[in-house]
Formats: C-alpha cells, sequence, structure tokens
C-alpha cells in the first residue's frame, strides 16, 4: 500500500540541508548518549522496578527542555515534543522505548557491567531508551527554527516490556489516546550494525505462558512406591510435551514450547509434594496455536493419569504478535534508506518465534517496530537475553536517525487510517 507524502519528503530529503543539520546533531551528541547508555546499563531494573532508570532519564529530557509527564505512572514517562508555531491540527506520531531489564546475571567484563545482581540490559532496552532520548533531543532542536518542519511528537518511555504487562499500563493511563502512528525499534543482535530490517505484517509470534503445577505425595527418597512423585511426573511430562506439541501441527508452519523452570523440593532424599514448571507456547496463526494447547492439554491429562498425580495446566498472558502497518511501510522504509543507505536495508524474510508487548498498541493504531542490526563479528553476536549480550555503540547513532526521520517523515503524513 503505497503512503503518499509530500514533495519536500521524497527520497532527496536525505540530502536536504535540513537533513545534515540533524545528523550534524545526532553526530554531536553521539558520544554523550553512549556513555549515558552505559549508566543506565550499569543499574538494570526489572518490570516496573524501573524507578532509578526512570529518574535517570527524565534527568535527561528535562535538561532539554521539555514537560514530562510522570505523576500517574509508577516507572516509566511521556513526554511530547511539538514543532507548531501556528497552533495547527497535526497528527500525533508516538515514538516508543522500553526501558526494562531481563531476569539474567551479567557475566561481561566491562567498566558498564550490571551492577544490580539478578538483573541485566540482556534485551537492549537500555540502548532503546536512550535512542528515544537522543530522538527527542534531535526534534527538540529543531524547535521554532527556519524551515524545520511541524510536528507533534510523543515519546513514551514505557516499562515492563519483559512480562509483557507494560504496553497495556501505558494505554490504560491513555498514552496513546488521539495518536495517529506508533513506532518503535528494536536491536538485532543476529545482524551488524549499519543493517537495518523493516518489514510490514507480522514479525513476531502469538505467547501465551504456561503454567504447570503437579501435585503428588512426599516421601522417603528410598521408597517411591510409598510416594507419588511429582518430579519423575515432570520429567516424563516435559518430554512427552516437547514431542506431542510440535507433532500435533503442520511443521511447515512451526510451534516453540520451552520450559525456563522447573523448581520442586530442596533436598537430595526427600521426594517432594510438588513440581511447578513455567514455560511459554508461540507459534504463527491462531489455529495452530489452538491445536498446540490443545495437545497440551492431552499431555498433561494422559502423563496425570500415568503418574497418579494431579496436574494442573494453566495459560497465563496472552501476547498477540507484532503486525507492521503496511501503510507505515514507506516512512520506516524511506527512514532506513535515508539513515543507513539502500543496500543496508533488508526484508525480514520470516516472523520471529519471539514477542513483543508492542503488539498491543497495533490493536488500537497503526505501529510499526524496525528491527536494528547490533553486533559485529568483534562482539561475536551474543544473543538476546544471554548472560554475554552487549551492542556495538554505533547501533545508537543509527536508531537515533531512524527515530527522528520515522516520526518527522509521519509527521507530514495525514492520511494515516487504521
Ligand atoms: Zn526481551
Ligand atoms: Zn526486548
Amino acid at each position: 500500500m503505497d503512503c503518499p507524502l509530500p514533495a519536500q519528503y521524497s527520497m532527496n530529503f536525505l540530502n536536504s540541508q535540513f537533513t545534515k543539520s540533524i545528523d550534524q546533531h545526532i553526530n554531536a551528541i553521539h558520544s554523550d548518549l553512549v556513555a549515558f547508555r552505559k549508566c543506565l546499563h550499569r543499574i538494570p531494573e526489572l518490570a516496573f522496578e524501573e524507578i532509578e532508570t526512570t529518574r535517570q532519564l527524565r534527568e535527561q529530557v528535562e535538561l532539554l527542555g521539555l514537560n514530562v509527564d510522570h505523576e500517574k505512572f509508577d516507572t516509566g514517562f511521556v513526554v511530547d515534543v511539538e514543532n507548531n508555531p501556528e497552533g495547527k491540527s497535526l497528527p500525533l506520531v508516538c515514538l516508543r522505548a522500553d526501558i526494562d531489564a531481563v531476569n539474567n546475571s551479567d557475566e561481561k567484563e566491562c567498566d558498564y557491567k550490571s551492577q544490580n545482581r539478578g538483573a541485566m540490559h540482556g534485551c537492549g532496552h537500555d540502548v532503546h531508551a536512550t535512542i528515544l532520548l537522543g530522538a527527542l533531543s534531535a526534534l527538540a532542536k529543531q524547535k521554532n527554527q527556519p524551515n524545520s518542519p511541524e510536528f507533534h511528537v510523543r515519546a513514551i518511555f514505557q516499562p515492563a516490556e519483559e512480562n509483557a504487562c507494560g504496553a497495556r499500563y501505558m494505554m490504560k493511563l491513555g498514552t496513546i489516546d488521539g495518536a495517529d502512528s506508533i513506532f518503535a525499534l528494536h536491536v538485532d543482535p543476529r545482524l551488524d550494525c549499519g543493517v537495518v530490517a523493516v518489514q510490514s505484517g507480522p514479525i513476531t509470534a502469538l505467547c501465551d505462558e504456561v503454567e504447570i503445577v503437579i501435585e503428588g505425595q512426599s516421601g522417603h527418597a528410598a521408597r517411591p512406591y510409598e510416594s507419588i512423585d511429582p518430579i519423575q511426573a515432570a520429567a516424563q511430562l516435559i518430554n512427552a510435551i516437547y514431542v506431542n506439541v510440535p507433532r500435533s501441527i503442520d511443521p511447515r508452519k512451526g510451534i516453540v514450547i520451552t520450559f525456563g523452570s522447573v523448581d520442586a523440593g530442596n533436598s537430595h532424599n526427600v521426594i517432594p509434594n510438588r513440581c511447578s514448571i513455567l514455560g511459554t507456547i508461540r507459534c504463527h496463526d491462531a489455529v495452530q496455536r489452538q491445536l498446540g494447547i490443545e495437545s497440551l492439554r492431552r499431555t498433561v491429562d494422559g502423563i496425570a493419569k500415568a503418574t497418579n498425580t494431579k496436574i494442573e495446566l494453566n495459560l497465563g498472558k496472552h501476547l498477540p504478535a507484532v503486525n507492521n502497518s503496511p501503510q507505515l511501510y514507506e516512512i520506516a522504509h524511506r527512514a532506513g534508506v535515508q539513515t543507513v543507505g539502500e543496500n543496508n536495508v533488508i526484508p525480514i524474510e520470516l516472523p520471529s518465534l519471539g514477542g513483543e508487548d508492542f503488539a498491543f498498541y497495533q490493536t488500537k493504531i497503526p505501529g510499526f517496530l524496525i528491527r536494528v542490526g547490533s553486533s559485529s563479528p568483534e562482539l561475536g553476536y551474543p544473543p538476546l537475553h544471554s548472560s554475554r549480550f552487549d551492542v556495538e555503540p554505533d547501533t545508537i547513532r543509527v536508531g537515533v536517525g531512524l527515530m527522528t526521520r520515522c516520526a518527522l517523515l509521519a509527521s507530514q503524513n495525514r492520511g494515516i487510517q487504521s
């Protein structure tokens, strides 16, 4: 679908004096942004605990002379930046960055290593927040400048992406009310820094949290026949699920189920009463999701019968897929080309089985999430959520260029409809 833009925002936009001045500003603030990202990286905070992260970000935004809307938020905040000298009715364009950390330990050796035990920025949200700060700085600089385009941009510093609650929290507090579009980016360590991936349609998976509680009867480890062992039931159950669920759907369509936590007992010679298991099930379409869940239920019931345990299966939070608006594709693509050059903007061949709560905003307004290459052979491509995760510093320069351009291009577009 085409997205008409005024002539002055054609591909030549990159070469205009105006865009050069934006790039100059981004280059001038880059080293400060890299240093600030290291500050955030040292103090990672988990979902809805981002008190210090919020404070530091707010302080930086206020230094730009912008008024922060923070009182109604426990963590995170929202800030508007406008260039609207004639008080026109402009499209409201949102830029969103998540700010929370991952529940893992930081095993890198560097001077900006996590100082908070059990938390680290393993998903690059420190980078996203820094990029949004940089975009705000670039936009604030254009305020009341001759020849600057008009814009009304809202920056959303969102808490709690990792537990998939933050986007809904911000939406409930009216953050995107009246907005016309929303953009975000996510670092992608599978791609080299300087490469940007842009794709309309679904780019992540439908995700469901899975909780399984197995009730047995405790007893002596030497005499399992006097007890009902929930750990041996768990062992069978996990293996059976890993076989049955993928084999219950068309393998060309793909499903993944992974358990990330198994918790039972606290002694080497006691059979415990219960075992709880946490996991996630992910796929790309609603029919396969249903088939996968039915197979999961059947497997749970079968193993409960076979092991004489009681097994409860609870499906937790459901996350829709990030579904990029075709109407915003042209803007995101142009922003990419103008930032890193045509050869470095690539499509996303297949949607990932990851999840992103940015999807919730897209259920209300057109939204677009761009993947931003963040790694290099020197860095070694450590995956998201790993204890060695890091990014190339230049990812920030690319991200600021992208977000600023998405905001300006979308601000000139009055025809966006959901
Ligand atoms: Zn993550
Ligand atoms: Zn993330």
